[in-house]
């Protein structure tokens, strides 16, 4: 039998607007197609993992005051989630920490919270609690040289400079900053973006790309993913898409 070892960083911490919503798809993908699904969870006081031994990290988002609260224990693993990395193991990161993984984010009062500094970009929140970027988000985003649209929801303050590789192009919402025409950051085994949703309840098909992705590098070897039955997911999409487009106009 096939499996998945998937690492959910912080769920005490990081969990807003139904992120671990993304673990439960991922879960039940995997179990429909017949492919074990090993979910472990990490937070601070826990035996320190080794994020090399796994297929796929994930962590969701938090407020400021909660990324305060954890940056520090999370800089202890620098060097292994760099490794990690190097290594093509998939990393899947929302808000809070998408910017963990940059240089630093500043906060509403101007302090800085230290990033892992994996990647360049940075963070800054405007001085204002009130200027947030919220609502719906709807990008296009290209999976296996496909063009599909990534449906989600966006709630921070942080506005993310310094991006080389976005996620995806805005058509609705604001992405990587107010009114920007660029949403999160991309590279061959991360996705770093501000979309909660759960994101992967409502794009079905960034959520096979990535087990895809995870598969296909774990038994190295050409991956067809079962098709599963997604009449309702597509229907869910298409009406969200819909509502979410023509709301814009
Ligand atoms: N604290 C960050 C911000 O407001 C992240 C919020 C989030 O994870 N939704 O920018």
């Amino acid at each position: 039998m096939q499996e998945l070892k998937i690492l959910y960083l912080y769920p005490d911490i990081l969990e807003l607007y139904g992120d671990f919503g993304n673990i439960q798809v991922l879960k039940y993908r995997l179990e429909k197609r017949g492919i074990n699904a090993i979910i472990d969870s990490y937070s601070i006081g826990d035996e320190s993992p080794d994020f090399c031994s796994y297929d796929l990290i994930f962590a969701g988002g938090g407020a400021d005051q909660e990324q305060s609260i954890l940056a520090k224990d999370l800089i202890k693993y620098k060097e292994n989630i760099q490794e990690a990395i190097n290594n093509g193991i998939f990393f899947l990161l929302i808000c809070g920490a998408y910017q963990l993984f940059g240089k630093y984010y500043k906060d509403v009062n101007g302090d800085i919270i230290p990033g892992l500094e994996i990647f360049d970009y940075y963070t800054e929140a405007i001085n204002d609690r009130k200027k947030r970027c919220i609502g719906n988000i709807v990008i296009d985003v290209t999976l296996d040289n496909i063009k599909t649209k990534v449906i989600g929801f966006e709630n921070h303050g942080g506005q993310t400079f310094n991006i080389t590789n976005p996620f995806g192009q805005v058509i609705v919402g604001n992405g990587n900053k107010f009114g920007d025409t660029e949403e999160g950051f991309f590279l061959e085994n991360v996705i770093a973006t501000y979309l909660h949703g759960p994101l992967l309840s409502k794009n079905p098909d960034l959520t096979d790309f990535i087990i895809k992705y995870c598969l296909e590098k774990k038994y190295n070897q050409n991956i067809n993913l079962e098709p599963l039955d997604d009449t309702f997911e597509n229907l869910c999409r298409k009406q969200l898409i819909d509502k979410f487009c023509s709301s814009n106009k």
